[in-house]
This record gives C-alpha cells, sequence and structure tokens, in this order.
C-alpha cells in the first residue's frame, strides 16, 4: 500500500542514516539506502523494508542503534518498527510478544499430511542477508562449489541432493549454506526451509529422546522441503544422532527433499562417522571450498567494503590482500577495523591508516567482544540469541548460555557482574555456577572439551 512519505520523515530518517553511519558503522548496510520511513505513529516510527530477511536483520542487530539514532535526531524517544514491503503498517497496539518458552505454544502433534505449522521453523537459525550470491566472490578455489550450489538453489531436490561443501574454517562454506537458503525463499517464499547446525540437530534429538517428544522433533526435521546442517562433521562419535540423521536422510531424500551440509573433511574423512552414512553423503555432488589466491582476496574485500558502503581505495585493498592470505574471515575483519578507525578519525581510508590498522600492534591488542562469543557460540548450538538472554531454563540453553559465559570469562575483561549482566541479568552467582559447570564437563568429557577448544578457536578467527 504506496504511502505518500512526507518531507518530515524523511528528513528524520536521512537524520538518523548519517547518525548511524557515524556513530555505528559496523552494522550500516549499503542496502539501508533503500528502507523508506512510513510515517510516526502514536510514538513508533515505522520504516519499510523491502525483504524479510532485511527486515530480520534489523530486528536483530539493529533495534538499540537504530533508537539511539531516531532519539539524537528527533530528541524525543521513539518505538520502532519495521514492516514488510506490502504490509500495511499496521496502527494499534504492537504484536504480542513471543512466548518465553518453545513449549507453551506447541501441541502435542498436528494432522497428518497437513503443512507443518509455523512454530517448526521458529528455531530455524537466522538467515544473514551479508550471506547472498550477490556478496560471494567466485575464484579458482571454489568455481564449483559456488554453481553447483547456485544449481541447487534454482531446482532444489533436482540438481544435488545432498549439496555437501567442505573445507577449511573461514572459506566460505556457511555464506555457501545461507546464499542457498536466500535464493531459494527470494524466489519461492512459501518453501520450507530449515536450517540450523549439526550440535543443534544433536541437542535437540536428545533433548527429544529425553522428554519423549520424538514425534515432534521427527515432524520438524522431515516436513520441510529443504533442510540445510551446517559442520556435519560435529556427528563424528555420535553414535544415536548418527542413527537418527541416517533416518532423517532417507525420509528427505525419498520425498526428493533437498539436503545441503557443511563439514570440514569429506566424508570420508570425518571420523567415526557410519559408513551407511558417508556413502549417503557421495550420492549427490562433494565439492570444496579451497584458500583463495591474491586476485580473489582483493575481489573480496571490495565487495565486503561495498556491502557496508565503505570507500576502499585498490592500493588498500591490494596491501590488505597481501597481509591476509590464510582465512577469508580476516579479510572481513579487517575491513570492520578499517571502518571504524576512518569513522573513529572522521578520515578517509588511506594505506596509512590500513597499515595503522592491521600493524603488529594493532593485530596484539585486538580484543574480542562479548557479542563475538555469542554469535559464534549460538550458531554452533542452533540456539537463537534472544533465547540465551531469556529467563529460560531449558537444557537446550542453559548450556550454550554456560558455555558463552565461560569463554567471556575466558577471553574478555568483564567482570562476573557485567557478564551476567549480557546475559537476562544474571548475578554473579549464576555466573560462577556456570564456569564451575563448564570446567567440571570438560574435565569428565573429551567432546565437550573439544568444542570449547573448537569454540575458542572460532572465536579467535572472528576477532580478527
Ligand atoms: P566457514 O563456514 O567456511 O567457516 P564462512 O562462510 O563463515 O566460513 O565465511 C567466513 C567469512 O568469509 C564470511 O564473512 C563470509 O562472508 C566470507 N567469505 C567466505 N568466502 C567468501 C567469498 N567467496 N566471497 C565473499 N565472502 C566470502
Ligand atoms: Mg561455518
Amino acid at each position: 500500500m504506496p504511502t505518500t512519505v512526507s518531507e518530515h520523515d524523511r528528513e528524520i530518517w536521512t537524520g538518523m542514516l548519517r547518525y548511524l553511519r557515524a556513530s555505528h558503522p559496523t552494522i550500516c548496510r549499503q542496502w539501508f539506502e533503500e528502507i523508506e520511513p512510513a510515517g510516526v505513529d502514536g510514538g513508533t516510527l515505522l520504516l519499510r523494508v523491502h525483504s524479510p530477511v532485511h527486515r530480520d536483520y534489523l530486528q536483530r542487530q539493529c533495534v538499540p542503534p537504530f533508537r539511539e539514532a531516531a532519539q539524537s535526531v528527533t530528541g524525543h524517544l521513539l518505538a520502532l518498527r519495521f514492516v514488510g514491503e506490502d504490509e500495511e503498517p499496521v496502527r494499534g497496539p504492537a504484536p504480542a510478544p513471543v512466548p518465553d518458552t518453545v513449549e507453551a505454544v506447541e501441541p502435542a502433534s498436528w494432522p497428518e499430511g497437513d503443512r507443518a505449522p509455523e512454530w517448526a521453523y521458529a528455531d530455524s537459525l537466522p538467515l544473514n542477508p551479508d550471506y547472498a550470491f550477490d556478496h560471494f566472490v567466485v575464484g579458482p578455489g571454489n568455481r564449483l562449489a559456488h554453481a553447483a550450489a547456485q544449481a541447487v538453489s534454482v531446482s532444489p531436490g533436482r540438481a544435488y541432493n545432498p549439496y555437501f561443501v567442505h573445507g577449511d574454517v573461514g572459506l566460505g562454506k556457511t555464506h555457501l549454506l545461507q546464499a542457498i537458503c536466500l535464493r531459494i525463499l527470494a524466489e519461492r517464499p512459501r518453501t520450507r526451509i530449515y536450517y540450523t547446525s549439526a550440535e543443534g540437530f544433536i541437542t535437540q534429538f536428545t533433548e527429544s529422546v529425553r522428554t519423549q517428544r520424538m514425534s515432534r522433533f521427527r515432524h520438524k526435521f522431515r516436513d520441510v522441503d529443504v533442510l540445510v546442517i551446517d559442520d556435519i562433521h560435529f556427528l563424528s562419535k555420535k553414535e544415536s544422532s548418527q542413527e537418527e540423521f541416517f533416518h532423517t536422510f532417507n525420509a528427505l531424500f525419498q520425498a526428493h527433499k533437498q539436503i545441503v551440509l557443511s563439514s570440514d573433511a569429506p566424508p570420508e574423512d570425518i571420523p567415526d562417522l557410519e559408513d551407511r552414512l558417508v556413502s549417503r553423503f557421495k550420492w549427490g555432488l562433494v565439492t570444496s571450498v579451497d584458500k583463495p589466491g591474491y586476485e580473489t582476496r582483493v575481489q573480496i574485500l571490495k565487495n565486503k567494503a561495498r556491502l557496508r558502503s565503505l570507500e576502499l581505495p585498490d592500493d588498500v585493498a591490494g596491501y590488505v590482500a597481501s597481509k591476509l592470505d590464510t582465512n577469508i574471515r580476516e579479510l572481513e575483519g579487517a575491513i570492520v577495523k578499517l571502518q571504524i578507525m576512518a569513522s573513529v578519525e572522521n578520515r578517509p581510508v588511506t594505506l596509512d591508516l590500513a597499515r595503522t590498522a592491521l600493524g603488529d600492534d594493532a593485530r596484539a591488542e585486538r580484543q574480542i567482544q562479548i557479542q563475538t562469543i555469542i554469535e559464534v557460540t549460538t550458531g554452533f548450538y542452533g540456539v537463537k540469541v534472544t533465547d540465551l538472554q531469556s529467563k529460560r531454563r531449558h537444557r537446550s540453553v542453559a548450556l550454550p548460555r554456560q558455555v558463552c559465559m565461560a569463554l567471556a570469562r575466558k577471553l574478555t575483561r568483564h567482570s562476573l557482574e557485567e557478564i551476567g549482566g549480557y546475559f537476562g541479568g544474571r548475578d554473579h552467582t549464576t555466573v560462577l555456577h556456570a564456569l564451575k559447570t563448564v570446567a567440571d564437563r570438560s574435565e569428565a568429557d573429551n567432546d565437550f572439551a573439544r568444542i570449547m577448544t573448537t569454540l575458542e578457536q572460532r572465536i579467535r578467527d572472528a576477532t580478527a
């Protein structure tokens, strides 16, 4: 429903954009230009967004800074609502809050043959609009993986099933998986996609066995059109989860539903993985992502800069690409760092600035943020950030929350109180309890200790 945008609203939004670019550069994306103000209604600023994935990004990452920007521009406290393209900017009460526990809204089952209800996908991991195909740079190391991913997104269930991509950390596996989801959803919005990590699958499976809710679990993983599981190598050694995944795989495959998997190793090299899974993983296309060469790294830097509306001169891109040559995540980290320095010092990105930003001193003092710890851990466990910060005590969120607390204690300088504050205002005794639980378990359970090391490594990788 096109509404005419008043000059006044437009000024507010332009002012907000300017404020955000200056004060919160790292959340800003080029597509913010396409957001349209849709009026202020009873203290709520309505902003119109062109795609659900963009709206989701704003809702998850941007509400506090946007509120701050609105207040700085108008001098008032304004609430915010992001509305979709063809959605009426609804007047009236805000939508009901999401219930605290998922259980509260779940019926025991739903009629055979029906589409799964909304809640079945509610805990699918969120998609990041940065990970679209448009922002994926193709080079010799990933050409095949990319072409196959595109084919899969054009004809899910028919091109390559399963699609299996493997490679070292930070080389674009998660990016490709999400690009597939984003493309399918853009072209067929009603496709039922469930996207999670192997750890998410394992945690939910174990939990469903414990609470005897297997029927619900099976519906959730089998009544989908596309099942996407990141880091499937974590099924290693998990016998009962492997058994369950075997049946999940068969059910989906027989129904011509698409299966998309990523792993840090090719199927046959995943330790302690049942042969029947190894062979199934090879039924479709197994492809790899390899380290990018210099030219590709330059293109990736330029692409990331464009995505963030950062001016990146060629000589700077060349300099950064020659300094960082292992992991693409580091390249993105460098762009973020340049963006922050340019905005703090209010100067353009130059070779000089890049030298300071990436100099050995600067690298030594890079600090790990709790936000990074939370992102890496929630991604790994397949839980949502909001759940970690909620009062839920359910085991499936309690453990990831404790893991986050322990990692925050180890890797940052925050006090126990501050750490508790990040997780729904818990007090320092709760944090101490979490530290002890994690330490005890690391001692007793080698797999868990290995997970802690993996997470720590990923957090360090993500902190470039
Ligand atoms: P992995 O899952 O393999 O560990 P990710 O997919 O998380 O790696 O990629 C790490 C970072 O590198 C992400 O920011 C991603 O967007 C970026 N990246 C990886 N490959 C490419 C590429 N070919 N083009 C652009 N960005 C890439
Ligand atoms: Mg990944």
